[in-house]
C-alpha cells in the first residue's frame, strides 16, 4: 500500500460546467515516487516527469495529479468528490503494488500536439487574447508565438487551476 487516504481540502466551481464543482484533495504522503508509475496508465493528456504533474482525462473533466495536491474538475458535488478521491487512493493502491511489473515513465510518453493544449484552454472562442478562436490561440502556443498567461480567462479565475497546471507542465 502507497498511502492511507486523500482528504478533500477545497471546493471551488467549476468554470467548466456551471453547476458542477472542482475539487481539490490532500494526499496522506506525496505522490512523488507513484507518479511515475501512474504515469503508465492509459488517458493521460499531460505528463511532465521533471515537475511530477500528470493530468488524466475524465469524461467529463480532468483529474490532475501533482506530488502534494490532486485537482478534479466537473464533478457533481462534495460526496462525488469524497467517492472519486477513495477510487483514486485504490487506484493508486494498486499500481504502487504492481509497480515491479510497470516500467516507470521518466520521460513525456508522447510528441505534444495543438489539440492537446486547446484541450486545456477555456474554449469559449471569447477574443480576448486577440485571437478569433482558441484553436488559434492553442496554435500559437505550441509554436511558442505566445504564453499561456495571455488567455485572460484561464490566468484570472481560480477555477481554472488545474488547466493552468497542465499546461504550464506540457509548454
Ligand atoms: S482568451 Fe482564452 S478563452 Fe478566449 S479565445 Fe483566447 S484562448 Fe480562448
Amino acid at each position: 500500500m502507497y498511502l492511507d487516504e486523500i482528504q478533500l481540502t477545497r471546493t471551488l466551481p467549476c468554470l467548466a460546467e456551471p453547476g458542477k464543482v472542482q475539487i481539490i484533495g490532500t494526499p496522506s504522503r506525496s505522490l512523488e515516487e507513484v507518479i511515475p508509475y501512474l504515469a503508465t496508465l492509459p488517458g493521460i493528456v499531460a505528463y511532465n516527469p521533471e515537475r511530477l504533474s500528470l493530468t488524466f482525462r475524465r469524461r467529463p473533466g480532468f483529474l490532475t495529479l501533482l506530488m502534494d495536491k490532486v485537482v478534479i474538475t466537473q464533478v457533481k458535488d462534495n460526496e462525488e468528490g469524497a467517492e472519486l478521491l477513495h477510487s483514486l487512493v485504490e487506484a493508486i493502491n494498486t499500481t504502487w503494488d504492481q509497480r515491479e511489473e510497470l516500467m516507470a515513465v521518466t520521460r513525456p510518453s508522447r510528441m505534444l500536439r495543438p489539440l492537446d493544449i486547446y484541450a486545456l484552454l477555456p474554449q469559449t472562442n471569447c477574443g480576448e487574447c486577440g485571437e478569433a478562436t482558441c484553436m488559434a490561440f492553442a496554435a500559437k502556443l505550441f509554436m511558442r508565438e505566445r504564453a499561456a498567461d495571455e488567455c485572460p480567462p484561464l490566468s484570472a479565475d481560480p477555477g481554472f487551476e488545474d488547466r493552468r497546471t497542465a499546461l504550464d507542465a506540457i509548454t
